[in-house]
């Protein structure tokens, strides 16, 4: 049995986080290849397997995200998808419909929150956010995340307006 949450957390303490590092300790097979223009990303889980695959015309920071998002299925939502695959679309469009199911909106929420939370760790935000230089870009390559993301990120934590 392998302790998932503390793999997961010694990868967090390193930015920008590994995310392909931890798939692959969990032993989820990854994958990158191309996919639908609508599509970002998927995983298939069918106990004890898992493959985890992102859309490989999509950007580093997004392909991240997805990958990161899926990671998140995978640790909270795996009972409801064994035996099926979830089809993500573009977060862009709010995640709102996935046709591929099983999963709800609710665990869409979820799983990019997980995404959110180990991308740019809470913690690390605040330590290294500067307001006088508002060094938001210098933070998005840091975390590998899109400068568009990290100031959502920034707001939501109250961090920056
Ligand atoms: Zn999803």
């Amino acid at each position: 049995m392998i302790d998932e949450m503390s793999i997961v957390k010694d990868y967090a303490s390193r930015l920008p986080v590994d995310v392909v590092g931890i798939i692959q300790d969990l032993r989820i097979d990854y994958v990158e290849q191309p996919m639908a223009k609508e599509s970002s990303g998927r995983i298939d889980y069918s106990d004890p397997f898992c493959t985890i695959t992102v859309n490989s015309n999509e950007s580093s920071q997004r392909r991240r995200f997805t990958a990161a998002h899926e990671l998140g299925h995978y640790l909270l939502h795996r009972d409801l998808l064994d035996g099926k695959q979830h089809l993500d679309r573009l977060f862009s469009q709010g995640g709102r419909d996935n046709p591929y199911g099983p999963l709800s909106p609710s665990h869409e929420v979820q799983a990019n929150k997980f995404a959110a939370d180990l991308l740019m760790p809470a913690g690390s935000l605040r330590a290294k956010y500067n307001a006088d230089l508002d060094n938001v870009p210098e933070m998005a390559e840091l975390c590998g995340v899109s400068v568009a993301a990290m100031k959502i990120r920034l707001k939501s934590l109250g961090i920056r307006a």
